[in-house]
């Protein structure tokens, strides 16, 4: 064995589970683990215990089922988009009052004045709850948080569209329930990875991680979840091509290298889209493996900046590559060498300078 084998330990558990998740978001995946499942809730006999963040979860998953196209591109049919609506009405409306119910349970109550609101009671599920309009309007004006006004309408006509389904009847286009699906969508995962993920306990996370990266997976299948996405990262990522390079997870080219804090730093490299993070060694390691079917590296040259060669990684095809123009000296074929850890190309330096002005 090599040095540089050594160096290149297998990859570890942690990572590993993460490239399973590279698989579950049905990208073109080249490692062949299981997709991993939602939390199984179906045991025989099992007691019902969905406590706020894990039910909304749970309806998620429901949600995802629902919008995704079959093995033959098919979109769904009527009655997979009508449960889809009313599950992605009622995750909106849980997510939200469990935000409520963090800061005080009281949040989540109707009428705080009544004296028949206690403890007890809501603890027991007695006690009027408000509506979602509500439970937008006490997350901003009482919590402080921002929920934008577009977020806030898409909720709005949701929310109509469940009432017409559940109380009266509805015509509409695949189309209109696919756009305003993804719409929400995309505000809950924002809202779930803003607003709640911070606040739970490490217990609470670890229940429901196998949801979340099955939920997040599911959202990459639908493509119009994609479209509204991109969009709204589109600034994020604007102007930072040399920087930016393809998801080993979500497929998305939307990983951006910052090389801030050195290579020991947790979030060396972010995506945008899927909002995985790395360190520089580990972006390394999975790119390698997913990008390049873990093709050879020993020989790869240690960067002239940090003088390591683990976050070296050759073949990468950043931005600059992927979106150059016709007429200029690259190809979106072309790659370089470069340093994860560093942000920029560590050898066999192109003609154009690394950090154009
Ligand atoms: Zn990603
Ligand atoms: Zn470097």
């Amino acid at each position: 064995m090599s040095s540089r084998e050594q160096e290149l330990p297998f990859v570890p558990a942690e990572l590993n589970r993460d490239v399973i998740g590279a698989e579950a978001v049905g990208v073109r995946g080249r490692i062949s683990d299981p997709t991993p499942l939602p939390r199984y809730r179906d045991a025989a006999g099992e007691d019902v215990d969905f406590p706020p963040v894990d039910n909304g979860l749970d309806y998620l998953v429901s949600v995802v089922d629902g919008l995704e196209r079959d093995e033959y591109g098919e979109r769904p049919g009527p009655r997979k988009l009508k449960y889809a609506v009313l599950h992605l009405q009622a995750a909106a409306e849980v997510l939200l009052k469990a935000r409520l119910e963090i800061e005080h349970w009281t949040l989540v109550t109707e009428n705080i004045t009544n004296k028949k609101v206690s403890r007890e009671k809501f603890e027991k599920g007695e006690f009027t709850s408000i509506t979602p309009e509500e439970a937008v309007r006490r997350i901003r004006e009482i919590v402080g948080e921002e929920i934008s006004k577009e977020e806030a309408a898409g909720l709005d006509k949701l929310t109509k569209r469940r009432n017409a389904l559940q109380h009266y009847r509805l015509t509409t286009t695949y189309e209109e329930i696919e756009s305003l699906t993804a719409e929400v969508l995309v505000f809950l995962m924002r809202f779930l990875h803003e607003s709640l993920l911070p606040r739970l306990t490490p217990a609470e996370h670890d229940r429901i991680k196998d949801d979340l990266t099955y939920v997040t997976g599911g959202t990459i299948r639908i493509q119009r979840y994609v479209t509204e996405r991109m969009e709204q990262i589109r600034p994020a990522l604007k102007g930072k091509d040399e920087c930016i390079v393809q998801c080993p997870r979500c497929a998305q080219d939307a990983v951006l290298v910052t090389g801030n804090g050195g290579h020991r730093a947790a979030e060396a490299a972010k995506c945008l889209f899927c909002r995985t993070t790395w360190t520089a060694d580990a972006l390394a390691t999975d790119y390698v493996l997913y990008h390049l079917a873990g093709f050879f590296q020993d020989d790869v040259p240690p960067c002239p900046t940090c003088h390591r060669n683990r976050p070296v990684v050759r073949y990468v095809v950043r931005g600059t590559e992927m979106n150059a123009p016709r007429d200029s000296d690259r190809s979106p074929y072309d790659s370089v060498t470069f340093c994860f850890a560093c942000a920029r190309p560590a050898a066999e330096a192109p003609a154009a300078p690394a950090h154009p002005a």
